[in-house]
């Protein structure tokens, strides 16, 4: 993997992600660009003890431009774009309108009110181009295409989790207009957090129970128990395991284990690595076939997802396990899963497709 920075013309960082060694990488930015005042900062629900950002600077950031105003597509023809040269294969820049920010200032007032906590939003929030074809997506990358994103999270994880503050190191990616995607260019986040996020601090709640009752790791017994059983499983390989969880919350939902428990993907072995882009990519195109395959009602539109990394924070990280959690909105080829009252209101998930059929159906699809 080749690695070239580069600098945007607001001062924000631009890394290019080459396989092999590019004709050229790092053309200037000639866009007249200021640099962004972030007001980013977080806030502690007293109630809950959960985070929540404030960045309401955000609300003046791009939405849904025309295809020909891509800005993650390479800048071509007199047209300027967040990537300066005119191709690349896996690019990652800082957010433009980022909910986290290095520069973040300390919020006013409220200093040992323990009703009011609030820290300067800290942290850096990335964008990840996973290609510099507008018309793909990830299903569509080839395997060695994948592995350079792969290695992409890799590098962003160690160098992230490094910088003063960050807490926790989250790449994901959002797939569809139906989640809410402001850019139909085929690409991903990464968010480098102050804080544990909720989901991660109950996981690390849960892993320490686990250990004073039992003595052993949560995840481990957890992915030798799926290991066992066949009824959830969605793919095995060598070294990753896929199913879906026995308490799914949503209607299509797997979890990707390496099956050697490692806290990050900077972690992995290079065995490890080789082995994600086929079973990643195979898991991605069944969810794609999921609503379209014969039986599945008629064709649909491209599976909307959600795909996330989970990775050890900073502080009490060490029982966590590194995954992956992929789960789609989607319940039938033209219905959505809302989150309305129960969910959104009261955190409890209702889920409407047992986890055992949605397995069964995941491994129907299989390429
Ligand atoms: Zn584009």
């Amino acid at each position: 993997m080749i690695r070239t920075t580069s600098k945007l013309a607001d001062g924000r960082e631009l890394i290019y992600f080459d396989s092999d060694v590019p004709a050229h990488r790092g053309t200037a930015d000639l866009r007249p660009l200021e640099a962004p005042a972030n007001r980013s900062e977080i806030r502690r629900d007293a109630v809950t003890g959960a985070w929540v950002t404030v960045a309401a600077h955000r609300q003046a950031r791009t939405y849904q431009p025309p295809a020909d105003e891509c800005p993650l597509c390479p800048s071509r023809d007199g047209r300027f774009s967040e990537i300066p040269d005119a191709d690349y294969q896996v690019a990652v820049f800082e957010n433009r309108f980022p909910s986290l920010a290095a520069d973040s200032p300390a919020p006013e007032g409220a200093a040992g009110d323990p009703l009011r906590t609030a820290l300067a939003g800290t942290g850096r929030c990335e964008v990840v181009c996973f290609t510099s074809d507008h018309q793909s997506s990830f299903a569509a990358l080839d395997e060695a295409h994948a592995r350079l994103v792969l290695d992409a999270w890799t590098d962003r994880t160690a160098e992230l989790s490094a910088l003063p503050g960050v807490e926790q190191v989250y790449c994901f990616e959002n797939r569809g207009a139906e989640i809410g995607v402001t850019l139909a260019h085929p690409h991903g986040q990464i968010y480098a957090f102050p804080f544990a996020t909720p989901r991660t601090a109950r996981m690390v709640e849960q892993a320490a129970k686990h250990r004073a009752a039992t003595g052993r790791n949560l995840f481990e017994d957890l992915l030798d128990a799926e290991r066992g059983d066949p009824r959830r499983t969605v793919l095995t390989g060598r070294h990753w395991t896929a199913f879906v969880p026995f308490a799914a919350r949503w209607p299509y939902e797997v979890h990707l284990y390496p099956n050697r428990r490692v806290g990050d993907l900077t972690q992995l072995t290079e065995a490890e690595r080789a082995e994600f882009p086929g079973v990643y990519l195979e898991l991605l195109r069944r969810f794609d076939r999921l609503f379209t395959a014969p039986g599945a009602g008629g064709p649909a539109a491209p599976t909307p997802y959600i795909s996330a990394w989970h990775q050890a924070p900073a502080t009490n990280g060490a029982e966590l396990a590194l995954h992956l959690e992929l789960f789609t909105v989607r319940r039938t080829a033209d219905k959505l899963k809302y989150l309305a009252g129960v969910e959104s209101g009261m955190d409890a998930f209702v889920n409407d497709v047992s986890p055992e059929t949605a397995a069964e159906r995941l491994r129907e699809v299989a390429s």
